[in-house]
């Protein structure tokens, strides 16, 4: 597979250059030249997840990785389900957060881990820089952990993400290094895009971003998309909305890579927090991003979402208008109300989940068949959670464990020379 670069389609790299470099020229996002086919939709759903992923991903990669790879890394990285949950009548929830810290960004994280050890020699250096905002981190870190000759360096806004997805990533040690910004998220991922543009430090530390931009993330995303609808009953499968929580767009782009393979999906839906650039953009064409507001759905307080070109991308190519895009952006206290309705109905939700599944219930028409994605486990939110619901609720294994254990984040201002001495420090 060949991609091109968004703002230079001129550069053309392998999807294993793609990988490595995470960002191509002029900070620009790698797209696929050519959408493969997957041809019998049907048969494809009627196949089990990892056989089905493995020729997915085939589909895109298989011509330079080669099969047997393929489906090597996926089994090694989806060794965790993507159940379907029936809520209420004809609303499904999606749950992506029954891998190892309990958010959907494992599929990503332990894929990206996956393809950059596949395409990367055994003598080169490799560090990976990425900024969280919360629940990257922890995806990341775990997915690189003890892997020795690749560094992860995670910068995050100090205060900023909950304390419980903190100690799941900054309590590691080894090859993980974390380090709390004094800003906001939106400072981190300028700090990380300064560090890609310094194409000296670059070549120093082997640098690789390992966030929502590289491209061996959406991919993997794209699996859990078929996995959903496989799981639907048949008389169900005809008129498919799916809302998806959004904060830097990677899902809601897997989602519609996902369509355009074939997967029969009538309508996305962009589900925001009050950082609601997309859906005002959506409503008036006008992209202005104001500063980001901190919200209990913390991972989406994203005013500047960077896969939102390979949106625009895909749906040029395809001929889709961004008019078909359903979209809503919700307030905390809506959200609140909403994480109360669903526990009355018998689900225990945690808020992105919930933002997904308010503006769905706002726009489902009678007939069509709703999946929302529920991007976290509710014990990653526990104090937000605990408090709406005036409920204890239980941490699983892996959060328990790590909650347990001490932080060893350093501290930084929002200093670009500070993260470079960051960087040289942990070779
Ligand atoms: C990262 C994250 C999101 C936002 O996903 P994007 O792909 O960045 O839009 C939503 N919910 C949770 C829990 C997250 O961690």
């Amino acid at each position: 597979m060949k991609l091109y670069n968004l703002k230079e389609h001129a550069e053309q790299v392998s999807f294993g250059q793609a990988v490595r470099q995470g960002l191509g020229r002029n900070q620009g996002l790698f797209f696929p030249l050519e959408l493969p086919q997957l041809g019998d939709i049907d048969a494809l759903l009627e196949m089990d997840f990892i056989s089905r992923s493995s020729k997915i991903l085939s589909a895109f990669i298989g011509d330079e990785l080669g099969a047997e790879t393929v489906s090597q890394m996926v089994d090694t990285a989806f060794q965790f389900p993507a159940p379907i949950n029936k809520v209420k009548d004809g609303v499904y929830a999606l749950e992506l957060f029954h891998g190892p810290t309990l958010a959907f960004k494992d599929f990503g994280g332990r894929f990206m881990a996956q393809s950059l050890a596949a395409v990367t020699d055994s003598d080169g250096k490799i560090t990976i820089l990425t900024a969280t905002s919360g629940d990257t981190g922890a995806a990341v870190a775990h997915a690189f952990y003890g892997m020795d000759n690749i560094k992860v360096v995670i910068l995050y806004p100090k205060g900023k993400i909950s304390p419980l997805q903190e100690k799941m990533f900054c309590t590691l040690g080894k090859n993980i290094t974390t380090v709390a910004v004094n800003g906001t998220f939106d400072d981190c991922q300028a700090l990380v895009k300064q560090a890609f543009d310094d194409a000296e430090l670059r070549q120093e530390v082997g640098l690789n971003s390992a966030n929502s931009i590289n491209i061996s993330r959406l991919m993997a995303q794209i699996c859990y998309y078929f996995e959903a609808v496989a799981q639907l009953p048949k008389a169900e499968r005809k008129e498919v909305v799916i809302s998806v929580p959004s904060g830097n767009f990677g899902n809601l782009t897997a989602g519609l890579l996902a369509k355009s393979l074939g997967l029969p999906v009538k309508r996305f839906i962009a589900a925001t927090n009050v950082n609601d650039t997309v859906p005002r953009y959506l409503q008036t064409g006008d992209w202005s991003p104001k500063v980001t507001v901190p919200t209990i759905s913390n991972a989406m307080d994203v005013s500047q979402p960077n896969n939102w070109p390979r949106i625009e991308e895909l749906c040029q190519l395809k001929g889709w208008g961004l008019s078909e895009l359903g979209y809503g952006a919700v307030t905390d206290e809506q959200t609140a109300e909403t994480l109360k309705q669903m526990d009355a109905e018998g689900y225990l939700c945690e808020p992105h989940g919930a933002i997904a599944y308010r503006i769905l219930n706002e726009q489902l028409n009678e007939g069509e068949t709703g999946l929302f994605l529920c991007t976290a486990h509710p014990a990653k939110f526990k104090e937000v959670v605990d408090e709406i619901l005036a409920k204890d609720i239980p941490l699983p294994g892996p959060l328990a464990k790590h909650n347990a254990m001490e932080l060893l984040s350093l501290e930084r201002d929002n200093d670009f020379e500070a993260v470079k001495a960051v960087l040289r420090s942990v070779q």
